[in-house]
Protein backbone atom coordinates (compact mmCIF):
# COMPACT_ATOMS: atom_id res chain seq x y z
CA UNK A 1 0.00 0.00 0.00
CA UNK A 2 1.04 3.78 -0.84
CA UNK A 3 2.61 5.11 2.14
CA UNK A 4 0.33 8.13 3.20
CA UNK A 5 0.62 11.42 5.07
CA UNK A 6 -2.86 12.88 6.07
CA UNK A 7 -4.93 11.35 8.91
CA UNK A 8 -8.47 11.02 7.62
CA UNK A 9 -11.21 10.36 10.03
CA UNK A 10 -10.73 6.70 8.95
CA UNK A 11 -7.22 5.78 8.47
CA UNK A 12 -8.08 3.04 6.19
CA UNK A 13 -10.67 4.23 4.38
CA UNK A 14 -10.68 5.51 0.42
CA UNK A 15 -11.89 9.53 0.30
CA UNK A 16 -12.53 10.65 -3.39
CA UNK A 17 -10.70 14.41 -4.00
CA UNK A 18 -13.07 17.12 -4.57
CA UNK A 19 -11.91 19.47 -7.29
CA UNK A 20 -14.44 22.17 -7.39
CA UNK A 21 -18.10 22.64 -5.84
CA UNK A 22 -20.93 24.88 -7.15
CA UNK A 23 -24.20 25.35 -5.63
CA UNK A 24 -25.96 22.42 -4.18
CA UNK A 25 -23.33 20.17 -5.77
CA UNK A 26 -19.73 18.90 -5.04
CA UNK A 27 -17.55 17.07 -7.87
CA UNK A 28 -15.16 14.82 -7.56
CA UNK A 29 -11.60 14.44 -9.60
CA UNK A 30 -13.02 11.74 -11.65
CA UNK A 31 -16.00 14.09 -12.52
CA UNK A 32 -18.91 12.60 -10.50
CA UNK A 33 -21.39 14.77 -8.74
CA UNK A 34 -22.23 14.69 -5.35
CA UNK A 35 -25.93 16.33 -4.37
CA UNK A 36 -24.94 17.86 -0.82
CA UNK A 37 -27.77 17.21 1.02
CA UNK A 38 -26.00 17.69 4.22
CA UNK A 39 -24.01 20.84 3.89
CA UNK A 40 -20.68 19.03 4.49
CA UNK A 41 -21.53 19.21 8.45
CA UNK A 42 -24.82 21.17 8.50
CA UNK A 43 -22.12 24.50 7.22
CA UNK A 44 -22.27 25.02 3.51
CA UNK A 45 -25.53 27.13 4.01
CA UNK A 46 -25.63 29.06 0.97
CA UNK A 47 -24.02 26.14 -1.86
CA UNK A 48 -20.64 26.35 -2.68
CA UNK A 49 -18.93 28.45 -5.19
CA UNK A 50 -20.70 31.68 -4.37
CA UNK A 51 -19.38 34.30 -6.49
CA UNK A 52 -20.00 37.28 -3.71
CA UNK A 53 -18.17 35.56 -1.29
CA UNK A 54 -15.15 35.20 -3.28
CA UNK A 55 -15.03 38.73 -3.77
CA UNK A 56 -15.42 39.60 -0.52
CA UNK A 57 -12.26 37.09 0.41
CA UNK A 58 -10.27 38.67 -2.31
CA UNK A 59 -11.14 41.72 -1.53
CA UNK A 60 -10.16 41.92 2.23
CA UNK A 61 -7.11 39.48 1.03
CA UNK A 62 -5.88 42.54 -0.95
CA UNK A 63 -5.66 44.60 2.29
CA UNK A 64 -4.97 42.41 5.28
CA UNK A 65 -5.65 38.72 6.15
CA UNK A 66 -3.89 38.67 9.53
CA UNK A 67 -3.96 41.07 12.74
CA UNK A 68 -3.41 39.76 16.50
CA UNK A 69 -6.10 40.73 18.47
CA UNK A 70 -3.81 41.80 21.16
CA UNK A 71 -2.77 44.32 19.14
CA UNK A 72 -5.10 45.27 16.23
CA UNK A 73 -8.94 45.28 15.85
CA UNK A 74 -10.42 45.84 11.91
CA UNK A 75 -13.25 47.30 10.53
CA UNK A 76 -14.80 43.45 9.41
CA UNK A 77 -14.18 41.99 12.82
CA UNK A 78 -15.67 45.60 14.77
CA UNK A 79 -18.70 45.17 11.78
CA UNK A 80 -19.64 41.68 12.28
CA UNK A 81 -19.53 42.03 16.25
CA UNK A 82 -22.16 45.10 15.49
CA UNK A 83 -24.25 42.99 12.75
CA UNK A 84 -24.78 39.72 15.20
CA UNK A 85 -25.66 41.97 17.90
CA UNK A 86 -27.83 43.61 15.37
CA UNK A 87 -29.68 40.18 14.48
CA UNK A 88 -29.77 38.56 17.94
CA UNK A 89 -32.63 38.47 20.01
CA UNK A 90 -32.67 41.23 22.23
CA UNK A 91 -29.85 42.80 20.38
CA UNK A 92 -27.74 43.68 23.34
CA UNK A 93 -24.63 41.11 22.71
CA UNK A 94 -21.03 41.26 22.98
CA UNK A 95 -19.05 38.93 20.56
CA UNK A 96 -15.74 37.03 21.13
CA UNK A 97 -14.52 35.35 17.82
CA UNK A 98 -12.79 32.15 17.61
CA UNK A 99 -12.22 29.77 14.75
CA UNK A 100 -14.94 26.51 15.41
CA UNK A 101 -17.79 25.74 17.17
CA UNK A 102 -15.74 23.57 20.05
CA UNK A 103 -14.15 26.85 21.51
CA UNK A 104 -16.69 28.31 20.81
CA UNK A 105 -18.80 26.33 23.36
CA UNK A 106 -15.84 26.21 25.10
CA UNK A 107 -15.39 29.81 25.71
CA UNK A 108 -18.92 30.27 26.27
CA UNK A 109 -18.66 28.28 29.17
CA UNK A 110 -15.07 29.95 30.39
CA UNK A 111 -17.08 32.89 29.93
CA UNK A 112 -20.19 32.00 32.43
CA UNK A 113 -17.32 30.78 35.07
CA UNK A 114 -15.89 34.21 34.71
CA UNK A 115 -19.06 36.15 35.20
CA UNK A 116 -19.81 34.48 38.64
CA UNK A 117 -15.99 34.55 39.87
CA UNK A 118 -16.31 38.17 39.36
CA UNK A 119 -19.62 38.38 40.53
CA UNK A 120 -17.69 36.97 43.92
CA UNK A 121 -19.24 33.55 43.36
CA UNK A 122 -16.46 31.45 42.28
CA UNK A 123 -18.24 28.23 43.51
CA UNK A 124 -20.91 28.56 40.75
CA UNK A 125 -18.27 26.62 37.85
CA UNK A 126 -20.56 23.62 36.69
CA UNK A 127 -21.94 23.47 33.58
CA UNK A 128 -24.98 21.17 32.63
CA UNK A 129 -25.86 20.14 29.64
CA UNK A 130 -28.47 17.09 28.48
CA UNK A 131 -27.66 13.60 27.74
CA UNK A 132 -28.54 13.41 24.49
CA UNK A 133 -26.01 16.70 23.09
CA UNK A 134 -22.97 17.37 21.41
CA UNK A 135 -21.00 20.77 22.18
CA UNK A 136 -17.88 20.08 20.87
CA UNK A 137 -14.24 17.89 20.52
CA UNK A 138 -11.88 19.91 22.93
CA UNK A 139 -12.15 18.86 26.41
CA UNK A 140 -14.08 21.31 27.94
CA UNK A 141 -16.90 21.30 25.29
CA UNK A 142 -16.62 17.23 25.53
CA UNK A 143 -16.94 17.44 29.40
CA UNK A 144 -20.35 19.52 28.88
CA UNK A 145 -21.39 16.83 26.06
CA UNK A 146 -23.61 13.40 26.73
CA UNK A 147 -22.22 12.16 23.18
CA UNK A 148 -21.03 9.19 24.77
CA UNK A 149 -18.97 7.55 21.77
CA UNK A 150 -16.82 10.78 21.41
CA UNK A 151 -16.33 11.07 24.73
CA UNK A 152 -15.59 7.43 26.21
CA UNK A 153 -11.65 7.34 25.35
CA UNK A 154 -11.45 10.57 27.65
CA UNK A 155 -13.72 10.17 30.05
CA UNK A 156 -10.64 10.51 32.90
CA UNK A 157 -9.73 13.73 31.71
CA UNK A 158 -13.12 15.47 31.66
CA UNK A 159 -14.67 17.23 34.46
CA UNK A 160 -18.01 15.58 36.16
CA UNK A 161 -20.61 17.86 34.95
CA UNK A 162 -23.88 16.36 35.54
CA UNK A 163 -26.35 15.71 32.02
CA UNK A 164 -30.27 16.04 32.61
CA UNK A 165 -33.19 14.58 30.52
CA UNK A 166 -33.55 15.19 27.00
CA UNK A 167 -36.74 16.38 25.39
CA UNK A 168 -36.98 13.51 23.07
CA UNK A 169 -40.97 13.20 23.11
CA UNK A 170 -40.51 10.04 20.33
CA UNK A 171 -38.72 8.06 22.79
CA UNK A 172 -39.63 10.16 25.90
CA UNK A 173 -36.54 9.55 28.30
CA UNK A 174 -39.11 9.50 31.72
CA UNK A 175 -41.11 7.21 29.97
CA UNK A 176 -44.03 8.86 29.86
CA UNK A 177 -46.78 10.09 27.37
CA UNK A 178 -45.76 13.54 25.36
CA UNK A 179 -49.11 14.73 26.02
CA UNK A 180 -49.94 14.72 29.39
CA UNK A 181 -46.21 14.67 30.75
CA UNK A 182 -46.36 18.21 32.44
CA UNK A 183 -42.87 18.32 31.43
CA UNK A 184 -41.06 16.62 33.11
CA UNK A 185 -37.86 16.26 31.13
CA UNK A 186 -37.63 20.24 31.88
CA UNK A 187 -38.26 19.80 35.35
CA UNK A 188 -35.16 17.15 35.58
CA UNK A 189 -33.32 20.57 35.08
CA UNK A 190 -34.48 21.25 38.32
CA UNK A 191 -33.96 17.99 40.07
CA UNK A 192 -30.81 18.29 39.23
CA UNK A 193 -29.87 21.40 40.33
CA UNK A 194 -31.21 20.84 43.57
CA UNK A 195 -29.27 17.70 44.28
CA UNK A 196 -26.22 19.48 43.19
CA UNK A 197 -26.80 23.25 44.85
CA UNK A 198 -27.53 26.13 42.25
CA UNK A 199 -24.70 27.48 44.25
CA UNK A 200 -22.02 24.92 41.96
CA UNK A 201 -23.76 25.78 38.51
CA UNK A 202 -22.79 28.73 36.38
CA UNK A 203 -24.90 27.58 33.92
CA UNK A 204 -26.86 25.36 31.69
CA UNK A 205 -26.32 24.64 27.46
CA UNK A 206 -28.50 23.05 25.56
CA UNK A 207 -28.96 23.10 21.69
CA UNK A 208 -32.32 24.62 20.41
CA UNK A 209 -32.67 21.56 18.29
CA UNK A 210 -30.63 18.44 19.09
CA UNK A 211 -28.28 17.81 15.95
CA UNK A 212 -25.50 15.03 16.02
CA UNK A 213 -26.73 13.32 19.03
CA UNK A 214 -30.21 13.29 18.26
CA UNK A 215 -30.90 14.03 14.51
CA UNK A 216 -32.54 17.15 14.80
CA UNK A 217 -35.10 16.59 17.69
CA UNK A 218 -37.32 19.07 18.40
CA UNK A 219 -38.35 20.14 22.07
CA UNK A 220 -42.07 20.21 22.44
CA UNK A 221 -43.75 23.82 22.81
CA UNK A 222 -43.58 25.59 26.50
CA UNK A 223 -40.26 23.31 27.00
CA UNK A 224 -37.99 26.27 26.76
CA UNK A 225 -40.34 28.47 28.59
CA UNK A 226 -39.63 26.65 31.63
CA UNK A 227 -36.05 26.10 31.17
CA UNK A 228 -35.47 29.45 30.81
CA UNK A 229 -37.67 30.14 34.11
CA UNK A 230 -35.47 27.40 36.03
CA UNK A 231 -32.67 29.07 34.74
CA UNK A 232 -33.78 32.63 36.16
CA UNK A 233 -34.83 31.01 39.70
CA UNK A 234 -31.63 29.63 40.60
CA UNK A 235 -29.49 32.48 38.76
CA UNK A 236 -27.88 29.59 36.15
CA UNK A 237 -26.94 31.63 32.85
CA UNK A 238 -28.79 29.84 29.55
CA UNK A 239 -26.27 29.01 26.98
CA UNK A 240 -27.72 28.31 23.55
CA UNK A 241 -25.59 26.12 21.41
CA UNK A 242 -26.80 27.35 17.90
CA UNK A 243 -23.63 26.06 16.02
CA UNK A 244 -25.45 24.21 14.14
CA UNK A 245 -28.94 25.86 13.99
CA UNK A 246 -27.67 29.29 13.94
CA UNK A 247 -27.50 31.64 10.90
CA UNK A 248 -30.97 30.62 8.93
CA UNK A 249 -31.00 27.01 9.05
CA UNK A 250 -33.78 26.29 11.25
CA UNK A 251 -36.09 29.44 8.73
CA UNK A 252 -35.04 31.78 11.80
CA UNK A 253 -31.69 33.70 12.04
CA UNK A 254 -31.38 31.61 15.22
CA UNK A 255 -33.04 28.82 16.59
CA UNK A 256 -34.20 29.95 19.53
CA UNK A 257 -36.20 32.41 17.91
CA UNK A 258 -39.19 29.65 17.50
CA UNK A 259 -39.41 30.11 21.51
CA UNK A 260 -38.93 33.55 21.66
CA UNK A 261 -35.95 32.52 24.12
CA UNK A 262 -33.05 35.62 24.53
CA UNK A 263 -29.92 33.27 25.29
CA UNK A 264 -27.33 34.69 28.19
CA UNK A 265 -24.88 33.33 25.86
CA UNK A 266 -24.88 32.10 22.13
CA UNK A 267 -22.16 30.00 20.49
CA UNK A 268 -22.67 29.91 16.96
CA UNK A 269 -20.13 28.23 14.47
CA UNK A 270 -20.29 26.47 11.08
CA UNK A 271 -23.19 28.89 9.21
CA UNK A 272 -21.64 31.49 10.38
CA UNK A 273 -19.19 31.23 7.41
CA UNK A 274 -20.93 28.94 5.71
CA UNK A 275 -17.70 26.53 5.27
CA UNK A 276 -15.76 29.17 3.35
CA UNK A 277 -13.07 30.10 5.81
CA UNK A 278 -13.18 28.82 9.83
CA UNK A 279 -15.06 31.37 12.07
CA UNK A 280 -16.81 30.62 15.01
CA UNK A 281 -18.38 33.14 17.80
CA UNK A 282 -19.44 33.64 21.56
CA UNK A 283 -21.77 36.08 22.18
CA UNK A 284 -22.46 37.14 25.69
CA UNK A 285 -24.95 39.83 26.97
CA UNK A 286 -24.62 42.78 28.41
CA UNK A 287 -25.49 41.71 31.53
CA UNK A 288 -23.16 38.59 31.52
CA UNK A 289 -20.01 40.82 30.27
CA UNK A 290 -20.45 43.86 32.69
CA UNK A 291 -18.92 42.07 35.89
CA UNK A 292 -16.40 41.71 33.62
CA UNK A 293 -16.05 45.27 32.56
CA UNK A 294 -16.51 46.46 36.15
CA UNK A 295 -13.71 44.06 37.35
CA UNK A 296 -10.87 42.38 35.84
CA UNK A 297 -11.86 44.00 32.35
CA UNK A 298 -9.86 40.73 30.44
CA UNK A 299 -12.09 38.21 29.16
CA UNK A 300 -9.69 34.84 29.56
CA UNK A 301 -10.00 32.74 26.66
CA UNK A 302 -8.94 33.42 23.19
CA UNK A 303 -6.54 32.27 20.17
CA UNK A 304 -3.81 33.06 17.63
CA UNK A 305 -6.70 33.01 14.89
CA UNK A 306 -9.35 34.97 16.80
CA UNK A 307 -10.96 37.79 14.84
CA UNK A 308 -9.53 36.92 11.87
CA UNK A 309 -10.19 39.60 9.47
CA UNK A 310 -10.34 37.76 6.95
CA UNK A 311 -12.87 35.21 8.13
CA UNK A 312 -14.74 38.54 9.97
CA UNK A 313 -15.09 39.68 5.84
CA UNK A 314 -16.15 36.40 5.02
CA UNK A 315 -18.68 36.04 7.61
CA UNK A 316 -20.19 39.20 6.62
CA UNK A 317 -19.91 38.38 2.74
CA UNK A 318 -22.40 35.66 3.97
CA UNK A 319 -24.86 37.62 6.29
CA UNK A 320 -25.36 40.13 3.23
CA UNK A 321 -26.23 37.43 0.82
CA UNK A 322 -28.24 35.79 3.22
CA UNK A 323 -30.09 39.05 3.32
CA UNK A 324 -30.11 40.05 -0.50
CA UNK A 325 -31.45 36.04 -0.86
CA UNK A 326 -33.97 36.11 1.26
CA UNK A 327 -32.40 32.88 2.55
CA UNK A 328 -34.34 32.50 5.92
CA UNK A 329 -37.24 32.71 4.12
CA UNK A 330 -36.05 30.33 1.56
CA UNK A 331 -34.78 28.09 4.64
CA UNK A 332 -38.25 27.78 5.96
CA UNK A 333 -40.24 27.22 2.72
CA UNK A 334 -37.80 24.71 1.34
CA UNK A 335 -37.65 22.92 5.11
CA UNK A 336 -41.64 22.52 4.64
CA UNK A 337 -41.51 21.01 1.17
CA UNK A 338 -38.46 18.78 2.23
CA UNK A 339 -40.34 17.73 5.10
CA UNK A 340 -43.61 17.27 3.18
CA UNK A 341 -41.31 14.91 0.59
CA UNK A 342 -39.44 13.13 3.49
CA UNK A 343 -42.71 12.05 5.02
CA UNK A 344 -44.38 10.90 1.70
CA UNK A 345 -41.10 9.11 1.39
CA UNK A 346 -41.73 7.15 4.71
CA UNK A 347 -44.65 6.12 3.82
CA UNK A 348 -43.20 3.72 1.70
CA UNK A 349 -40.22 2.54 4.48
CA UNK A 350 -41.00 0.45 7.07
CA UNK A 351 -37.82 1.38 8.86
CA UNK A 352 -38.35 4.69 9.09
CA UNK A 353 -39.66 5.49 12.44
CA UNK A 354 -39.94 9.50 12.51
CA UNK A 355 -39.78 12.27 10.58
CA UNK A 356 -38.59 15.56 12.57
CA UNK A 357 -36.95 18.60 12.01
CA UNK A 358 -37.20 23.04 11.48
CA UNK A 359 -36.35 24.52 8.59
CA UNK A 360 -33.75 23.00 6.32
CA UNK A 361 -32.46 21.04 9.57
CA UNK A 362 -34.43 18.07 8.90
CA UNK A 363 -33.97 14.13 10.95
CA UNK A 364 -35.20 10.84 10.10
CA UNK A 365 -34.77 8.30 12.50
CA UNK A 366 -35.17 4.66 11.97
CA UNK A 367 -36.60 1.41 13.25
CA UNK A 368 -36.77 -2.40 12.94
CA UNK A 369 -40.30 -1.86 14.56
CA UNK A 370 -42.76 1.06 14.31
CA UNK A 371 -45.00 0.00 16.44
CA UNK A 372 -42.69 -0.51 19.43
CA UNK A 373 -40.36 1.77 18.12
CA UNK A 374 -37.44 -1.00 18.72
CA UNK A 375 -34.12 0.32 17.51
CA UNK A 376 -31.65 -1.97 14.86
CA UNK A 377 -29.03 -3.57 17.04
CA UNK A 378 -25.86 -1.28 16.57
CA UNK A 379 -23.99 -4.54 14.96
CA UNK A 380 -26.39 -3.93 11.85
CA UNK A 381 -24.40 -0.65 11.34
CA UNK A 382 -27.22 1.00 9.94
CA UNK A 383 -26.77 4.27 9.73
CA UNK A 384 -23.09 3.61 8.71
CA UNK A 385 -24.33 1.54 5.42
CA UNK A 386 -26.70 4.67 4.64
CA UNK A 387 -24.36 6.93 4.53
CA UNK A 388 -22.37 4.81 2.65
CA UNK A 389 -25.06 3.54 0.11
CA UNK A 390 -26.10 7.80 -0.30
CA UNK A 391 -22.82 8.35 -0.82
CA UNK A 392 -22.17 6.12 -3.60
CA UNK A 393 -25.45 7.38 -5.31
CA UNK A 394 -24.11 10.63 -5.18
CA UNK A 395 -25.77 11.77 -2.30
CA UNK A 396 -24.33 13.21 1.05
CA UNK A 397 -26.62 12.94 4.00
CA UNK A 398 -25.21 13.64 7.97
CA UNK A 399 -25.03 10.56 10.49
CA UNK A 400 -26.51 11.14 13.68
CA UNK A 401 -27.30 9.01 16.96
CA UNK A 402 -30.79 8.34 17.57
CA UNK A 403 -32.14 7.35 20.81
CA UNK A 404 -31.51 8.95 24.37
CA UNK A 405 -28.01 6.94 25.00
CA UNK A 406 -27.11 6.89 21.35
CA UNK A 407 -28.23 3.45 20.75
CA UNK A 408 -30.35 4.01 17.57
CA UNK A 409 -29.95 5.16 14.09
CA UNK A 410 -30.62 8.32 12.74
CA UNK A 411 -29.62 10.74 9.99
CA UNK A 412 -30.03 14.61 8.95
CA UNK A 413 -30.85 16.18 6.02
CA UNK A 414 -29.69 19.72 5.93
CA UNK A 415 -29.23 20.82 2.16
CA UNK A 416 -27.80 24.72 1.58
CA UNK A 417 -30.82 27.06 1.40
CA UNK A 418 -30.38 28.05 -1.89
CA UNK A 419 -31.65 24.72 -3.16
CA UNK A 420 -34.54 24.17 -5.61
CA UNK A 421 -37.49 22.22 -5.60
CA UNK A 422 -36.38 20.18 -8.42
CA UNK A 423 -32.78 19.58 -6.97
CA UNK A 424 -34.79 18.38 -3.46
CA UNK A 425 -36.80 16.13 -5.63
CA UNK A 426 -33.89 14.30 -6.53
CA UNK A 427 -32.22 14.36 -2.81
CA UNK A 428 -35.67 12.41 -1.64
CA UNK A 429 -35.14 9.75 -5.12
CA UNK A 430 -31.24 9.52 -4.23
CA UNK A 431 -32.36 8.80 -0.41
CA UNK A 432 -35.68 6.77 -0.77
CA UNK A 433 -33.61 4.30 -3.37
CA UNK A 434 -30.52 4.02 -0.41
CA UNK A 435 -33.13 3.38 2.65
CA UNK A 436 -34.69 0.61 -0.05
CA UNK A 437 -31.23 -1.30 -1.02
CA UNK A 438 -30.21 -0.91 2.79
CA UNK A 439 -33.20 -2.34 4.24
CA UNK A 440 -33.18 -5.52 1.97
CA UNK A 441 -29.84 -5.82 3.25
CA UNK A 442 -30.26 -5.13 7.36
CA UNK A 443 -33.78 -6.78 7.18
CA UNK A 444 -32.68 -9.76 4.82
CA UNK A 445 -29.71 -10.66 6.76
N1 LIG B 1 -21.98 22.27 18.85
C1 LIG B 1 -22.84 21.72 17.99
C2 LIG B 1 -24.32 21.81 18.25
C3 LIG B 1 -22.37 21.04 16.86
O1 LIG B 1 -23.23 20.47 16.01
C4 LIG B 1 -20.97 20.99 16.64
C5 LIG B 1 -20.40 20.26 15.42
N2 LIG B 1 -21.10 19.18 14.96
C6 LIG B 1 -20.13 21.58 17.56
C7 LIG B 1 -20.66 22.23 18.66
C8 LIG B 1 -18.62 21.55 17.37
O2 LIG B 1 -18.25 22.34 16.29
P1 LIG B 1 -16.85 22.12 15.57
O3 LIG B 1 -16.88 20.79 14.91
O4 LIG B 1 -16.78 23.27 14.59
O5 LIG B 1 -15.79 22.24 16.60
Amino acid sequence: MKREHLIKPLLNHHYPKISFGKGVFLYDDQGKAYLDASSGAVTAGIGHGVQEIIDAMQEQASKVSFVYRSQFTSEPAEELAKRLSDLAPGNDYWSFFVNSGSEATETAMKIAIQHWQEKGRPSKYKVLSRRMSYHGITLGALSMSGHFTRRRRFVPLLEDFPLVAPPYCYRCPMKLDPTACGQSCANDLETVIKRIGSEHIAAFIAEPIIGAAGGAVVPPDGYYERIMEICKRHEILFIADEVMTGIARTGTMFGMEHWGVQPDIIALGKGLSAGYTPMAATLAKDHVLEPILNGSKLVMSGHTYSANPLSAAVALAVLDYIEDQQLVKAAEDKGHYLRAALTKMSEGHEIIGDVRGKGLLAGLEFVADRQTKEPFPASKSLTTKLVERAFSKGLLIYPAAGGVDGEGDAIIIAPPFTISTEEIDLLVERLSEAITEVSQEVLGG
